[in-house]
């Protein structure tokens, strides 16, 4: 792949499924016009965006639910003969063999989905970061993004990875700052309202992701420790950036459709300051005490 020709691929691809694909078309143009409120939570401004598309549709769940019974490519939403057939593929190969496609579902304009080309389960291995981190090479501007499968990736048996415009996430804005440890490889900081690790580029810099990862809090060994992970090049920086936000649970206690509850599943977006509800009430109604707490549950102390 020559540098840069994998952004002007899949920037052409989004122009082409916007023209071709009128169901995803309206889905932008919808999300486009959502209600957004800005919550100030200890310091850090969040975006809150209204987006009922997110609520899967019916038929889209029972597919998942049967998927979720036996995890089979039968019944995957990722695998290529379960997509709609509108959707068309971006092919990338490094370590992995990838598909860029635009997200059926986007919560922000220019929002990606890089499925494998294999059926495996999610697990943010070695391999998968030297991935994420060519990505952001080849990918200038955008932040490549990883959900874990306890921590927002709806489809946990199929690995994939996000991609979306830094300029579309609070995160763009944000500078990072904090106090380097571990011989200036690794550093807590104050960019999110919630703990998370910081590990710059340099040698072995997957390595150092991946040993990072397994000395998390973990609850159960045969699984990856609960983790968001985002990794992206600052502009003016020749190294990549990651972020891992280590997870404690999956949804906040306020969790629910009742009086004082929110349908809310964070994922990583989430993590960057973008809050999605699906619910208008609970956009309405949401405040900045309220995320406080619930990014309090949800994330891991380090
Ligand atoms: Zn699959």
């Amino acid at each position: 792949m020559i540098m840069g020709r994998l952004k002007e691929e899949i920037e052409r691809l989004m122009e082409e499924q916007l023209r071709q694909w009128p169901e995803f078309a309206g889905r932008v143009e919808r999300m486009r016009s959502q209600g957004e409120r800005r919550l100030d939570v200890d310091g850090h401004t969040l975006i809150v965006r209204d987006n009922p598309a997110r609520i899967i549709s019916t038929t889209a769940r029972v597919t998942m639910e049967a998927a979720h019974r036996d995890g089979s490519p039968d019944h995957c939403m990722l695998c290529p003969h379960n997509r709609p057939p509108e959707q068309r593929p971006v092919t990338w190969r490094h370590g992995g063999s990838w598909q860029v496609l635009v997200n059926p579902y986007p919560i922000v304009e220019g929002h990606y989905t890089i499925v494998s080309e294999r059926h495996e389960p999610q697990r943010l291995t070695t391999d998968v970061i030297v991935d994420m981190l060519q990505l952001t090479r080849e990918l200038p501007g955008y932040v490549v993004t990883y959900n874990g499968p306890r921590c927002g990736a709806s489809i946990p048996w199929h690995l994939h990875l996000q991609a979306m415009p830094l300029a579309k996430v609070p995160l763009g804005s944000v500078v990072i700052s904090g106090e380097d440890i571990a011989g200036g490889t690794l550093c807590s900081h104050t960019m999110l309202p919630l703990p998370c690790l910081v590990i710059k580029g340099g040698d072995n810099h997957a390595q150092r992701v991946s040993k990072a990862i397994t000395e998390l809090p973990n609850d159960d060994k045969t699984l990856e420790p609960m983790l968001n992970a985002m990794a992206w090049s600052p502009t003016g920086e020749s190294e990549p950036v990651v972020v891992i936000v280590p997870r404690r649970r999956h949804r906040p206690s306020c969790f629910g459709t009742g009086p004082g509850q929110l349908l809310w599943s964070p994922g990583v977006i989430d993590l960057m300051g973008l809050v999605t509800l699906p619910r208008r009430e609970d956009f309405d109604a949401v405040t900045a005490d309220q995320l406080r707490q619930a990014y309090a549950e949800i994330s891991a102390p380090l």
